[in-house]
Formats: C-alpha cells, structure tokens, sequence
C-alpha cells in the first residue's frame, strides 16, 4: 500500500470548485427537486444525469409493496449504518406511500436507479408527491420533504435485497471480507451524505463506518433533521477550532492539513472534544448545495462567514489506476480522500506513529474490496466495466 503524499485522491478534493459554482446557489424557494431533471443550480453541468444513469439498475424487487412489508423500525432503520432516532420524515413519507397502496389496492414495486417506483402506482405517486412538494411553504419543508422521499424509498425497495451493513446486494456482501479497526481516539469522522448516495452500493463513505464503527464515522443524510441535530450538537460541544471540512478551498486564504490545530489530546479519554473531519458524500454537483446548507448553518450559529475548509495537497500515483476499469469510480471516492487525509495527518509531527498510516491502509483495502466485487459483479450480469469520461466539470 502507498503512503504518504502519493495517494488516489478525487480531483473534487484537490480542485479549485467549477468557475460557475457560486453564480448557480441553489435558491431552495425556487427548485423544484422534483424536476424530471436536476434544476440548473443542482447541476454544474450535465454530468449529474450522467452519473445517476450509471448508477447500476438493480433488479425490480419490494413486489410485497410497502404495506406488507410494514413500517421501518427503529432497530431497522438503525440497521441501515446510524445511531440516530427514526426520522419523523422519513416515516411519514412511507406512510404516504401506505396510504397510496390502501386508496389504489394496488402494490408498489421499487427498482431501477435509487429504488424508484415502478409499476401501475409510479404515475400516481409521482403527480401527487410534486403536488405536496409544490404546496409545502418553505424551502426547508421542500428539502426535507425530498430527502425523506428519497431516503423512504431506497430504504422499502432496499428491504430484503440489499446487506444492511455493506449495502450490497446479499449475494455480493463483502461484510466477512472487512477487518474492523479502531480510528485513532480523538478523531471522528462525519460522513454528509446526499440521499442519493443513502444505500448507494458503490458508495463508498459506508466503508468508514463499516471499518471504524458508527462513533467514529458517522452518517449524516442531508436534509434528515434527526441527523443533522446530532451532527450540529456535537460540533457546538467540541468547539468550532476542532471542525474542518475537507472541501476545495472556497474562502479568501486556502487551507490545507498543516492549518489544522493538533494542539489537543489524542487519547482515549477525549472524546468530548474531537477533532471533526467532515467529508461530502455525494456527487460533485450535489456536493455544493450540501456545502451551502452547512455554510449556512456554520454562520448563523457562529456568526462567521467562512467554514474551515482544507484540500488535500497529494496527488500521485494513484492505487486506483492499477485497478481499473472499475465502477464508478470517479464519483465514489469518498472512502480514498479519507484515507488521503488521514495520510497527511500522519506527517504532521504532532501525530507521527500513532497509527493513522495504518487506518489509511485499512480503509484501501476496503475499497480495494469494494471494488472487486462491484467489478465482479458487473462482469457476471455482463456490464460494461471500461471507465467512461465524466465529471469533466472537476477537473
Ligand atoms: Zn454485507
């Protein structure tokens, strides 16, 4: 395994953000997540319905509709990779759906990309969820509504054919292939996930936690308020010098790893005051509207304008080269730009032989997994595995 500066990093984590990236703020008021297509100031160019349409189509599966299969539950939801309460959202939206197969004494089915509707209710569903989209008063309501809606889906179409914990379809679980480790105490992870990527099998943010455990690498949906509350809870009692997002450097003086105050304790004992990575988990032309919101969210409870972003600085040989063609990859490498940071931690003085190299190797060779068997699977259902051109708007 590599170490030190030469690591597979995404370009979204090295690169200046695209030029059009702040003439196209996502007006919540205005955008219609609904839209048969993203709305221009979702998408930074026409890569995200690229991206989504490669996302592999799973088999039409959920025919139980979603009145058989019962409400999610606690210990269900919890399944899924968090500690977090049950979104009042999210039960409601699959309630909507409840009430839908009772009106219709019809079944949903789900299938196809991020678990969508299929069958004789699709239409129906789809005209009423954008009329209760269209009345609700505000963009935060608009938001949540959409995440919820997104999230409820992937979770009842997901019901017995995806592993809760490495999100892969059963047969392809790589669970038994993953060596749990534990992430150098005073460290944590915050994995802000677009509800796209939520049960994504080739998404890679699950990895973290699927390796270091909930506590030290932690989702959070954006747009689930039950989430958001723990995430936002945790960096007011840590202090806002312990957060750092790992974002191309947006404000007046770029940030880097060095930037970061390791002036703290990294021993068992604290872990109240961490020192929080937040990484984006989603593509880069989400990426920006969930930057916006924590921006958002940073100035109106610390009054400042500029959320701590660092880049990383290494960009090499890149472990992921020698493995493709892969799946996706481009858009997936989250679970690489943690392995990068925490790289680059390790050549801080401050932190040298306390074992970030290692939990950097741990979290490849998880990817390394996660690759195989997304490339192995795609060869047995006979897809493509050549690495298309996209995300040209990152480079
Ligand atoms: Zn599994």
């Amino acid at each position: 395994m590599l170490s030190g500066p030469a690591r597979a990093l995404s370009p979204r984590f090295l690169a200046p953000p695209p030029i059009n990236l702040h003439k196209n703020r996502t007006n919540l008021t205005s955008t219609s997540f609904f839209q048969p297509r993203a709305s221009p100031s979702m998408t930074t160019s026409a890569s995200a319905s690229v991206e989504e349409g490669e996302e592999e189509i799973a088999p039409c599966q959920g025919g139980s509709g979603v009145l058989e299969g019962g409400m999610v539950s606690l210990s269900e939801w919890q399944g899924w990779g968090t500690d977090s309460p049950l979104p009042a959202t999210v039960v409601a939206a699959i309630k909507e759906m409840m009430d839908l197969e009772r009106e219709f004494g019809d079944k949903m089915k789900f299938g196809g990309v991020g678990s969508k509707i299929k069958g004789n209710l699709r239409v129906i569903d789809d005209k009423k969820k954008r009329s209760v989209y269209a009345k609700l008063p505000d963009p935060e309501q608009k938001l949540q509504y959409f995440t919820a809606r997104q999230v409820a889906c992937r979770l009842v179409g997901s019901r017995g054919y995806l592993c809760q914990k490495c999100w892969l379809p059963k047969e392809d679980c790589m669970c038994s292939r993953i060596v749990p480790c534990n992430l150098l105490h005073g460290i944590r992870f915050w994995l802000y996930m677009h509800p796209k990527d939520f049960l994504r099998q080739n998404n890679t943010g699950k990895l973290l936690w699927q390796l270091f455990g909930n506590q030290a690498a932690t989702m959070c949906v954006f747009g689930i308020p039950e989430q958001e509350e723990i995430m936002w809870d945790a960096f007011k009692s840590a202090g806002k010098d312990t957060i750092w997002l790992l974002y191309p450097n947006v404000n007046s003086s770029p940030k880097s790893v060095g930037d970061i105050n390791l002036d703290r304790s990294f021993s068992e004992e604290n872990k109240k005051k961490p020192l929080n990575l937040v990484l984006l988990d989603g593509t880069w032309s989400n990426s920006s509207a969930m930057y916006r919101r924590l921006k958002e969210r940073w100035a109106a409870i610390w009054g400042e304008e500029d959320l701590p972003c660092i880049s990383l600085s290494s960009l090499g040989a890149s472990v992921m080269h020698k493995l493709r063609p892969q799946p996706a990859w481009d858009r997936t490498c989250t679970a690489a730009a943690a392995a990068g940071l925490l790289s680059e931690l390790d050549l801080r003085e401050e932190l040298r032989g306390l074992g970030l190299d290692k939990q950097a190797d741990a979290i490849e060779d998880s990817l390394d997994i996660l690759l195989d068997v997304l490339t192995a699977r795609r060869r047995r259902m006979g897809r493509s595995i050549t690495r298309k051109e996209r995300h040209n708007n990152c480079i």
